[in-house]
């Protein structure tokens, strides 16, 4: 960083929005100057920008000598040019916005201080360049600052929302196999159709095979002569078939329209077409530790695995798209008794019992959504600004990271959309024996719920000790943290 600047550049800029404008260009100047003073520097040109909307994109030279694509600033360009030969040795502006609404512009600026490293201030305070933090900070302030442009389409979404709240949005486009046109009539024979499908799909039938016997028996899907499996999966997992709304990936309550699936065998067939799709066959759905198991060599959820009848074991399956290490498994009947008894305790403990009410109440679901739905968008916010280049891949990535864990976090707690069998062990008068009463399914999502509330996402399983004997060791369990 240079010495006291004696001649700094000072910018504003008039604003392009009526509205926002409170303080005119002679305030802003008189504001500049006044922090010129405060912070000892001279003084020197005025940068006066005139309303940017005014003009045209066009090829401009950049600080590096390259050329690119700009809404045509005349004054910022000038500055930049400024900048860079050393005509001016410091830069005091209004506000961020006064500076950039484009996130071009202000990685130019960036360029531009950290060829010269000139000090760089504002009246807001909103933009200061002198570290990582600060081009950060600025960075984030004008991604900001150029969401006014989506208003038109939060506007849809707000319709959207208002809609799916009235449980009458049916989202446009083909009928719903299953419905009417009117999204809101059932049509008889297809919903017996549906009904087949998912009392086939939970006797262990695979969709495939499904598929080709509706086909066999002379029935179409809405478009098309045949089923695929993915159509049919398509419209199993559909939330619709079971009566409930859909926002935005997101179940938001009971739909107007009558379920053609009870709730309960809905969950059952999403349960079983996922398990699937993740292990090899149905004697998995039995372990209900899958998916709550994590090696931890390499991170990997453990998967159950059948050793011989009545043995199966849960293992960092190294197979062909499996992705595992290979080099963690523990016993499965061990591993799945220490499970329970964690999970009993905790159970067992009135703080953890309220915790768990919490979470599984309309009221924590409610919450949950709600988060997840702001989190989400930040996360589109952050994916923009990397493509802009506002922010850098190591800072995208970071930024990631941190709203991604607390996505997974309140998506576990959304499992609070099965919360069922949760909310019945928990009002049962005695909670712990009624986890041991459950089926594996249940016991896995009421076991994933619990552990959400408590910040967990499942147990690390570390590698066998080899001095111990070689039996079952419950000390190879670890509560594993929800990532942060
Ligand atoms: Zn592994």
């Amino acid at each position: 960083m240079k010495n006291t600047p004696k001649n700094p550049a000072l910018l504003v800029r008039i604003s392009d929005d009526k509205a926002e404008d409170r303080a005119g260009v002679g305030r802003q100047e008189a504001d500049t100057r006044a922090l010129a003073v405060r912070l000892g520097w001279g003084t020197g040109e005025v940068f006066v920008e005139n309303d940017t909307s005014a003009f045209k994109r066009r090829a401009v030279t950049l600080p590096d000598g390259s050329t690119g694509l700009r809404v045509f600033r005349p004054e910022f360009r000038r500055l930049l040019d400024a900048i860079t030969v050393g005509q001016v040795d410091g830069l005091i502006a209004y506000h961020l916005d006064r500076v950039a609404r484009d996130p071009r512009d202000l990685e130019d600026l960036i360029d531009a201080v950290e060829l010269t490293r000139i000090p760089v201030d504002s009246v807001t305070g909103s933009l200061r360049l002198a570290s990582d933090a600060d081009i950060t900070m600025a960075r984030i302030g004008v991604a900001i600052a150029n969401q006014s442009s989506r208003d038109a389409s939060r506007r849809i979404r707000r319709k959207m929302d208002e809609l799916a709240e009235a449980g009458t949005y049916s989202g446009g486009g083909a009928r719903r196999y299953g419905y009417e046109p009117d999204g809101m009539t059932v049509r008889p024979d297809e919903a017996e159709v549906l009904r087949y499908a998912a009392h086939r799909v939970l006797e262990g039938a695979s969709v495939t095979a499904v598929g080709r016997e509706l086909d066999e028996q002379g029935h179409r899907p809405v478009k098309a002569q045949r089923w695929s499996s993915k159509t049919l999966g398509d419209q199993l997992r559909s939330a619709r078939v079971a009566g409930l709304r859909v926002h935005r990936g997101e179940i938001v309550g009971e739909a107007a329209w009558p379920a053609i699936l009870e709730r309960d065998t809905w969950e059952q067939v999403l349960v079983a077409l996922n398990s699937r799709r993740t292990y090899d066959n149905r004697r998995e759905l039995a372990h209900w530790l899958g998916g709550l198991l994590f090696c931890d060599r390499c991170g990997h959820a453990l998967q159950a695995n059948f050793v011989r009848e009545g043995v199966h074991r849960y293992w960092c399956h190294s197979g062909h798209r499996r992705g595992g290490c290979g080099r963690i498994a523990i016993q499965g009947e061990g591993a799945e008794r220490e499970a329970e008894r964690q999970v009993v305790e905790y159970l067992s403990r009135p703080d953890v019992a309220e915790r768990l009410a919490e979470v599984t109440s309309r009221r924590g679901a409610d919450r949950a959504r709600t988060d997840l739905a702001a989190d989400e968008h930040q996360l589109r916010d952050l994916s923009r600004m990397w493509a802009e280049k506002a922010i850098t891949l190591d800072e995208y990535a970071e930024a990631r990271k941190i709203i991604q864990a607390r996505i997974d976090g309140a998506k576990a707690v959304q499992m609070a959309q099965v919360p069922e069998a949760a909310r019945k062990v928990l009002a049962a008068a005695d909670p712990a024996a009624a986890f041991r009463s459950l089926n594996p399914t249940r016991k896995r999502e009421t076991a994933r719920v619990l552990l959400a509330s408590l910040g967990y996402k499942g147990w690390k399983v570390e590698p066998h000790d080899a001095s111990k004997a070689r039996r079952f060791d419950p000390s190879r369990m670890a509560l594993m943290e929800v990532d942060r």
